[in-house]
Formats: structure tokens, sequence, C-alpha cells
């Protein structure tokens, strides 16, 4: 295990800024990752935890020891018609998906491509297509910061929600996801529900679709949609869809009948943030090379050499204009370091 030195942190983060790392290790193991955390605490440095980099946005130098999860290892087990994978967290989550798709096993084929890694999956409850990792996660093993100890949380005990868990609250700075557990079936049981992949399977002239069918449906959606951040850099939604309740709601429409909306089993309303800030006029707003999608309202981008702080302003201001506009406050899906 080596520790580097001021590292720029580049190409760890999707965004690509160019933000200095006062220390940076890269871990591998369970032991590697005990080590790293107790140097920091001799050394009494904060510490921070980096799987793909693809939902940070860096906003200066980062003080401190930054460590690169890279656990990696896949284990299966069966239970009835169902494959229990047990997986590394640094392991790349469309790697696994992937794999999973590849041996006919059903479950994470509706979030194929999101990037990152196994570790970070649960931290907001990744979802996409109608599907949420949660749906299929069985627990995951998380090392205690303070003592080392590894202890297995059930889903319960992970608190899922909308992009939420545990881990993004109670637990932020104490806790380290060392590898997850999901349940896959045999049988394929497939939530083809979402307009844009029924409208995509319909156009592949594909009726009883396969788990095959469904990845490949959202593979092809993701990369017609979304900007590749290896081309232009950026972290995926930069937003949440705010959940208002019915009042506000009925308040909105009095100005906009035409709001899209998705009623929630409890009587709330969420919102796409991406039409807010579209009706805002933000879309395809670029200040230097910083900016919004062209195609993508959601997305902020690095067209080059932006820096974290010029995105974070452009960020405040479309919350501010959504707020101003439509009374409704948008919260940060991206982390901000
Ligand atoms: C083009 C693009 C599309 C995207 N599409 C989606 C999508 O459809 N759905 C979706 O939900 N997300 C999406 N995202 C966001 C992102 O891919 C996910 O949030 C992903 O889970 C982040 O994984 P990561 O390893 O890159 O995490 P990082 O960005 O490295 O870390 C994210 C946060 O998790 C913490 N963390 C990382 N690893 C661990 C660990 N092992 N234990 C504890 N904490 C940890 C970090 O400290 C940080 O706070 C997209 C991003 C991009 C760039």
């Amino acid at each position: 295990m080596t520790i580097d030195r001021n590292v720029d942190l580049a190409p760890y983060t999707t965004f690509g800024m160019h933000a200095a790392a006062e220390y940076l290790v890269v871990v591998t193991s369970r032991d590697e990752l005990r080590q790293a955390l107790v140097w920091a605490h001799e050394q009494t440095l904060p510490w921070h935890i980096l799987g793909g980099g693809s939902n940070v946005l860096l906003t200066g130098d980062v003080s401190g020891l930054v460590i690169i999860m890279r656990l990696m290892g896949r284990e299966m087990s069966t239970d009835g018609d169902d494959i229990l994978i047990t997986c590394g967290a640094g392991e790349v989550w469309h790697d696994i998906v992937t794999w999973t798709v590849e041996q006919g096993w059903s479950g994470l084929e509706n979030m194929a491509l999101i990037p990152g890694t196994i570790g970070a999956a649960p931290m907001q409850n990744i979802g996409a297509y109608g599907v949420e990792q949660a749906s299929c996660f069985v627990s995951c093993d998380v090392m205690d910061v303070a003592t080392g100890i590894v202890t297995t949380f059930d889903r319960q005990a992970c608190a899922f929600g909308y992009r939420e868990s545990v881990f993004k609250h109670a637990l932020r700075d104490t806790a380290i996801i060392v590898s997850v557990t999901y349940r896959v079936h045999r049988s394929a049981n497939l939530v083809t529900s979402y307009r844009d992949v029924a409208d995509e399977l319909r156009a592949n002239g594909v009726d009883t679709p396969t788990p095959r069918d469904v990845y490949d449906a959202v593979v092809a959606i993701r990369r017609r949609k979304l900007p590749d951040p290896t081309e232009i850099g950026n972290a995926g939604s930069f937003f949440k869809n705010p959940v208002v309740s019915r009042e506000a709601f009925d308040a909105l429409t009095a100005t906009h009948l035409d709001a899209p909306h998705y009623v929630q089993a409890d009587g709330s309303v969420k919102l796409p943030a991406a039409w807010l800030i579209d009706t805002c006029g933000w879309k395809g707003y670029r200040s230097g090379d910083a900016g919004v999608h062209a195609r993508q309202a959601l997305v902020l981008v690095n067209y080059g050499s932006a820096r974290g702080a010029e995105i974070l302003d452009i960020a405040q201001r479309i919350q501010a204009d959504v707020r101003a506009r439509f009374g409704v406050e948008l919260e940060r899906e991206v982390n901000v370091w």
C-alpha cells in the first residue's frame, strides 16, 4: 500500500476537475482499508472515500487522505431459484450487471450503464428506469471507521429511500461499505413499464423480452440520451426529482397546467427536475467551460477546464430560479467536496 502526496484528482472523478488530494491511497483489501484509516487517524487527517467518482463535484483541493476503493471479488451461491451474488465494493457496477445478464439472470438489467462502483450503489440507492438497487439488495458488509470492525447490514438497517440511505445521513463519515450482496433470479421478473424502455423494446420488435433485451434497450437509450463522461465531464443528474405535497402541486398547476408529474402512493407528487430547469430556460446554458447539457437540463457539464466552484455557482442559480418561479426546492444529488 503506497500513500502518495499531492495527487491530481482529475482522473478519479467523471467531472474531471483538476484538484489535488493532499494524500491518496488505493486500497485493495479490508486490511489495507483499515491501515489507511489508522494512518489518517495517527496523522490527525480527515479521510474521504472515492469509488468511481461519478457522483462527486470537487470545488477545491482536498485536504487529508483520499482513499480509492478497489476491493474486488465476486462470490455466488444459490437460494432455490435465486442466486445470491456478493461483490467487493470496488467492483464496477456495470460490469456486475453485464455479468448477471450474460448468465441469463434478471434483477439488475434496468440499471445497466450506471457509472461507479458496487460500494457506492447502496449509498444513494441508485436506480433507473423504474428499478432501484434496493429491490435486489440483500445485505452489505460495512466497516466501522473508528474500530475497523465489519458488520452486516440488512435492507432495513440501510433505510433506503429515493436516492437515500442511512449511509448518506446517520452513518456519513463513520461507515464504509466493503461488499454488497444482491439477489438475482433465474426466472425473469422484468420491469418494462417505464415508457422509454417499452418504446425501445417495441421499436426492436421484442414482444416477450428477456433480461438481455431489457439490458440492450437500457444501454441503447442511455447511450442516446446521456452525455458520456469520457467525452464531456459530468456526474449524471445533478439534482433529485423533487417530491411536493398535493397542495403545493395544485398551486403550481394554477400557472403551469402542463406540468408533468407522478403521483406517489402517499398522495404526494414527484416533479421531473429536468422539466423545472428547462422551463426556467437553463438547458444549453454555458459560461466558459461550465454549463447545462444541451439535451439534458438535469446534467451540469464541464466542457474542459471548468472549476467546481463555477459548476456549483450555476447549480445555485438554477435552484434560486426554480424556487422563485415554482416555489419548489431542488435538492442536490451530487456530493460536493
Ligand atoms: C453519466 C452518469 C449517469 C448516471 N446515471 C445514474 C442513474 O441512472 N441512477 C443513479 O442512481 N445514479 C446515476 N449516476 C450517479 C452515479 O453513477 C451513482 O451515484 C454511483 O453509485 C456513484 O458511484 P461511484 O463509485 O462513482 O461513487 P463516488 O462518486 O466515488 O462516491 C459517491 C459518494 O459515495 C461515497 N462512497 C463511495 N464509495 C463508498 C463506499 N464503499 N462506502 C461508503 N461510501 C462510499 C463517496 O464518499 C461519495 O460521498 C450517474 C452518473 C453519471 C456520471
